[in-house]
């Protein structure tokens, strides 16, 4: 007879979350969470919009969250705007010690070779069974073998000598040059002394000059006028952008796959927040024998949105030429109001959502009251 009710292979932002989530709902289901680092979370800031946490998933999310901010901008030329969505950010470090806390049996510095249905064997060759095995052992670094473009970023965060101009976050600023693709920088002012900035590009190819990429942040922080800095941490990834593949699926038998790796991801922001939160409450939901059903049917719901996500790479990828992308992010969020963003964001978004996007207008038979003209706001400018 099975000893635990879960194994959640991988500690990472989707194991969590699932343990997190069977805390809630199930309090009397044991769950092991196998983690091959010395702790869960790995080394990141994952943010997140408000709408891509449903409110029956507040009580398991709320505890993770690090800082928090009412809007956030983004910056283009000539134009910039504020959308009004509350935006929130949760450390690895904070996740680490909810989870660590969390009454759920964690195997740190734990390496599984193979998962199957219901066992799971460690480097060590024993085993350990469960009634239900998660996969959620996150992205490879290897190639996908689809049609993709990739988003890739360095990131630095960095206490600061001088207060940081904004105390927004700015999700896109795009006046800076660009150069290998759609290129912006990311900024998380977590105080007035300490600030996560990111050089993001969406590239044709995989290959991160890290060097580069720091020092264009370097220059960041120096033209709005940071003063002297130290670096307190660095952040680096390459998620792709693909417009080919299936999205997220769940197979007949085996353990069920989870998070980035089991494509339960937004193809076109690449965060996978928003569908790992979804997937954790489906999963909690139900008894353990009908976990791979709930996963089964979210993953048809989110099918048609992958799918229309693809499109908007495929488009953005293979018509539009990679110095011209910014144009159409600032066409996009000068078109389309807060509420269409918030559910982009969230995948959670229906036709008349689409259609806006794809057109950067309501539908012609809209009245004209309807169409969306968004403020404009002005972005701290650079002090030089
Ligand atoms: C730098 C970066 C920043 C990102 N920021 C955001 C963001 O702001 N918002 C957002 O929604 N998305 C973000 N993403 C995308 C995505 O949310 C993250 O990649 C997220 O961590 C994926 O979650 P996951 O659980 O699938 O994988 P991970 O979080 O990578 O977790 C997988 C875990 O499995 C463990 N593991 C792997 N193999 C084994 C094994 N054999 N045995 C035991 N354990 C194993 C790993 O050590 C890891 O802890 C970001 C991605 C990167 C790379």
């Amino acid at each position: 007879m099975n000893s635990r009710e879960y194994i959640i292979v991988g500690g990472g932002l989707q194991g969590g979350l699932i343990a997190l989530a069977l805390r809630h709902f199930r309090p009397q289901a044991r769950v092991a969470v196998v983690e091959r680092g010395p702790r869960p979370g790995g080394n990141h800031t994952w943010c997140f919009h408000a709408n891509d946490v449903p409110v029956a998933a507040q009580p398991f999310v709320r505890q993770l969250v690090s800082a928090e901010w009412p809007s956030y901008r983004v910056c283009f030329p000539g134009f910039a705007r504020t959308v009004q969505s509350r935006y929130a950010a949760i450390s690895s470090d904070r996740f680490a010690g909810v989870l660590e806390n969390s009454g759920c049996e964690l195997l740190t510095n734990t390496d599984v070779v193979a998962l199957d249905q219901h066992s799971v064997k460690l480097a060590d060759g024993s085993e350990i069974s469960a009634s239900c095995v998660i996969d959620a052992r996150g992205p490879t670094s290897a190639e996908p073998a689809i049609a993709t473009g990739y988003q890739k970023f360095v990131g630095l965060e960095i206490e600061t000598e001088r207060p940081w101009p904004d105390t927004l976050p700015t999700v896109m600023d795009a006046t800076v040059p660009q150069e290998d693709g759609y290129r912006f920088v990311y900024t998380l002012p977590f105080s007035a002394h300490r600030v996560l900035i990111e050089e993001t590009h969406f590239a044709d190819g995989p290959e991160v000059n890290k060097p580069l990429l720091s020092q264009r942040i370097v220059d960041y922080a120096d033209a709005h006028n940071a003063g002297r800095f130290r670096v307190i941490r660095e952040e680096y990834g390459v998620l792709p952008m693909p417009w080919a593949g299936g999205g997220a699926m769940v197979p007949e038998t085996g353990s069920i796959p989870a998070g980035y790796a089991g494509g339960w991801f937004h193809p076109a922001t690449g965060y996978s927040l928003p569908a790992a939160v979804r997937l954790s409450l489906a999963m909690a939901n139900v008894p353990p024998q009908d976990a791979r059903a709930a996963a089964k049917k979210l993953a048809q719901r989110l099918r048609s949105r992958q799918r229309f996500a693809r499109f908007l790479n495929r488009l953005l990828f293979t018509l539009v030429k990679p110095d011209q992308r910014w144009q159409v992010f600032r066409r996009l969020y000068r078109a389309v109001p807060d509420a269409t963003i918030n559910r982009f964001y969230a995948l959670d978004f229906g036709p008349l959502d689409a259609v806006r996007m794809v057109v950067g207008w309501p539908p012609p038979m809209a009245l004209s009251r309807l169409i969306h003209r968004p403020e404009t706001t002005p972005c701290p400018s650079p002090s030089h």
